[in-house]
């Protein structure tokens, strides 16, 4: 038997169902599809591409020593790619084709031409292989998708209880090692040099993690200018390691897992649920893959169109110090801690009024961890706009977010040379230092007023009630509609790749 296994965002050899299944007495071969326009048309960024493709080499690398050859396509768009793998087939039979399940509408839909396209050619078989469960599996008794976190994680947290979590071991070597090739992907290039590739890179990292900021993450996590969290993110984004991994890292260091709410490891776990929530949110609900809001009464909040401010957002050049830090970190590094994307999120669409879409397509145009899930939910979430969002009255105040999380200012003066000088006590408010002591410092005079903008943002919000006809002129995700909808998409789900 010849098994193919089509990598996607699965980029690894341990605990990938879809390859452990195919390895199983067969002979198995591996490819990977780039897309490029694809990739650009669906915003990720350059940095993102350079590390995808050093992970490729380093994937190419792994398979090779286990005797599978790899073989790297190329198409122009999702819609060539049933024919390109029919052509490349009739070259190199194969009795089945594995793959693990990518969840986004697009990747949905390639894979269903595939399948209506190969199913007469050979077996296909797909897995579940970016979740810890299943994305038909948790849901509300209605068997409807959780709207709402809290539940979810409940109901996530029972299941794990119940039925513990799947490892997939690495398949063993088949016969002799084939040869590497370089493999290089084309496309504008932003170095990721900064992050190792590998699998064994990131389980290292995965380790130390555990083994050292576990412990405090609750404390350390929201506090920019130390390392406080996992950087694990551009990882499991590209699928370099899994959640299983994770959780089993999580179980090695503490000799149990942390199953419930003040348990030592139980808030760092508590994020991995949430990275599954929106991941089963985006199966449920398909309307997220396309640009709508999850609450459809706030399609009609009148967002500005100010490109000026826009841009002053984009380049870090607002005059709210942690924001501009934020912001430069992101443009100069790919990567952005939690605790300021979520002020910067709340900055644009709260106090500059635009809307959460302009965001998230810079996030992803930007971001090494670009992933639609968590970015398009940490969107909505910012907004007011999404499922479980943050309450639209609770605005996130800049300045005081800043003397809170980066007291000092040392993540500001790392990232805003302009402030370098400013005293710890005037950090988060230099303006007027800034007159007094550093003539032509080039930073700029804030360019919106917190206080007004915070209650223009109420006002766009409450005037979603004064017009009720808001939710009916978006009739489609009502409350019953969308729980209708998401038991629908579920069982498809189930017939379509199980
Ligand atoms: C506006 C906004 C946009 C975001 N865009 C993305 C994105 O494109 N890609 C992305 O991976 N995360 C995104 N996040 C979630 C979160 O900010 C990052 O996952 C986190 O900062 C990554 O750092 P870490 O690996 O050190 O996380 P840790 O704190 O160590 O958490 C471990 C892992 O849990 C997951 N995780 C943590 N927090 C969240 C969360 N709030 N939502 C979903 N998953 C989470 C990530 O996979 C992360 O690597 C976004 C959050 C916001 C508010």
């Amino acid at each position: 038997m010849r098994h193919l296994v089509w990598f996607r965002s699965d980029l690894r050899v341990a605990d990938n169902p879809a390859l452990s299944a195919a390895a199983d007495g067969a002979q198995v071969s591996a490819i990977y599809i780039d897309c490029l326009p694809q990739w650009q048309q669906h915003g990720r960024s350059a940095i993102q591409r350079d590390f995808l493709s050093r992970h490729l080499q380093t994937l190419n690398e792994q398979l090779a020593d286990l005797g599978i050859a790899f073989t790297v396509l190329s198409a122009d768009s999702f819609a060539e790619v049933p024919e390109l793998l029919a052509n490349w087939l009739a070259e190199h039979p194969h009795d089945a084709l594995y793959a693990n399940r990518e969840i986004a509408i697009d990747e949905r839909r390639r894979d269903k031409a595939v399948q209506q396209r190969l199913k007469d050619v050979l077996e296909i078989r797909v897995f579940n292989g970016d979740c810890v469960f299943n994305h038909a599996s948790l849901t509300t008794q209605s068997g409807a998708m959780y709207k709402v976190f809290t539940p979810f994680a409940k109901s996530w947290l029972a299941q794990l209880r119940q039925n513990g979590y799947q490892l997939h071991a690495v398949p063993k070597a088949q016969g002799k090692t084939v040869q590497a090739s370089a493999i290089e992907l084309l496309g504008e290039r932003v170095s990721s040099a900064a992050w190792p590739v590998g699998e064994q890179e990131a389980l290292e990292r995965l380790r130390l993690f555990c083994e050292s900021g576990l412990y405090d993450y609750g404390e350390r996590r929201d506090f920019p200018a130390i390392i406080g969290t996992s950087s694990l993110s551009p990882y499991l984004a590209l699928g370099v390691i899994s959640p299983q991994q994770c959780l089993a890292a999580i179980e090695q260091q503490l000799g149990h897992l942390p199953l419930s709410r003040g348990e030592q490891g139980f808030v760092w776990l508590n994020e991995l649920i949430w990275r599954e929530f929106y991941r089963h949110l985006l199966v449920a609900f398909p309307h997220l893959s396309m640009n709508r809001a999850f609450k459809p009464e706030t399609e009609a909040l009148q967002w500005s169109q100010d490109s000026t401010d826009f841009e002053a957002w984009c380049c870090g050049q607002t005059g709210y110090p942690i924001v501009d830090a934020a912001m430069r970190c992101l443009n100069t590094t790919g990567w952005m801690h939690n605790r300021l994307r979520m002020i910067v999120a709340s900055f644009l669409t709260k106090d500059l009024h635009l809307s959460w879409r302009q965001g998230e397509d810079y996030f992803m145009s930007r971001l090494i961890d670009g992933e639609l899930a968590a970015n398009n939910g940490g969107w909505q979430w910012a907004a007011g706009t999404g499922a479980d969002a943050a309450p639209y009255f609770r605005v996130f105040n800049p300045t005081t977010q800043g003397e809170r999380f980066d007291t000092k200012g040392d993540f500001i003066r790392q990232w805003v040379p302009e402030l370098k000088a400013v005293p710890a006590k005037h950090i988060h408010t230099p303006h007027e230092w800034l007159t007094c002591h550093q003539r032509g410092h080039g930073y700029p005079k804030p360019i919106v007023d917190h206080k007004r903008a915070r209650i223009h943002a109420i006002a766009m919000f409450n005037a979603l009630k004064e017009t009720p006809s808001a939710a009916d002129s978006q009739p489609y995700l009502t409350d019953a509609l969308a729980d209708k909808q998401s038991e629908l998409w579920l069982s498809h789900l189930e017939q379509e790749d199980l």
